[in-house]
């Protein structure tokens, strides 16, 4: 079984998630929101080996932490490591993910060096999450599944009770929604959702009870 630790940081609360397999100590940094001395601290602690970090979009609340991050695992990085980030989530990158919006100041960090594709298997020690493209929220936004141990790490494409904004750059409600009928609905009832913001949910408590899944699909 996966191990899932989360670490709510930065300046609009982002979860950040290690998810490691004991089986291997091979694990996996996704979204590292800010902070990232602590996170490196804390992969230490937790004796993980970090074999690449996954990026579900490229605003800057859920990078704030790569920089730093990149920096204090040094040579530790095994063969192959990687960070991800689906392509169109370049121009977002490049924008720095819309900090100075916010006015907000963030470290530059190695761009990516991976591109995600709608369909990748991503292999994690014994197990392997799907990678889906799922638009809407930002141009370039991925969300990865488990289904082998039913989860699904949906950064701001759903929370519990509500869904990410689409106000901002590459932003589209109807995109969203369809996103959320091809990804996340028809994934079973347990399959538990870890979002971006807030607490995790599983897809059938959404499904009865989020406002905006009752109201438009
Ligand atoms: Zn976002
Ligand atoms: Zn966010």
């Amino acid at each position: 079984m996966l191990k899932i630790e989360k670490w709510v940081l930065g300046p609009v609360a982002t979860n950040t998630y290690l998810v490691g397999d004991p089986d291997t100590n091979r694990a996996v940094v996704i979204d590292p929101a800010w902070d990232g001395k602590f996170l490196a601290e804390e992969i230490k602690k937790g004796g993980w080996q970090i074999q690449s970090i996954w990026l579900t979009h490229a605003h800057f609340d859920h990078f704030g932490g790569l920089a730093d991050l990149l920096e204090a695992l040094g040579q530790e990085k095994p063969e192959g490591f990687f960070v991800g980030l689906h392509s169109k989530g370049n121009l977002l990158w490049k924008v720095k993910g819309g900090a100075v919006m916010f006015g907000i100041k963030i470290k530059t960090a190695p761009k990516p060096d991976h591109a995600f594709t709608e369909g990748e298997i991503l292999p994690l020690g014994n197990h392997q999450f799907i990678v889906h493209h799922a638009p809407g929220h930002s141009a370039g936004h991925v969300i990865f599944h488990c289904p082998g141990e039913k989860i699904l790490f949906s950064g701001d494409v759903i929370f519990r009770q509500g869904i990410g904004r689409t106000d901002l750059l590459g932003g589209s409600y109807e995109t969203l929604m369809d996103s959320i009928k091809t990804w996340v609905l028809p994934l079973p009832d347990d399959t538990r959702i870890y979002s971006g913001h807030g607490p995790e949910t599983t897809v059938g408590a959404e499904k009865n009870g989020n406002p905006f899944i009752s109201k438009d699909i």
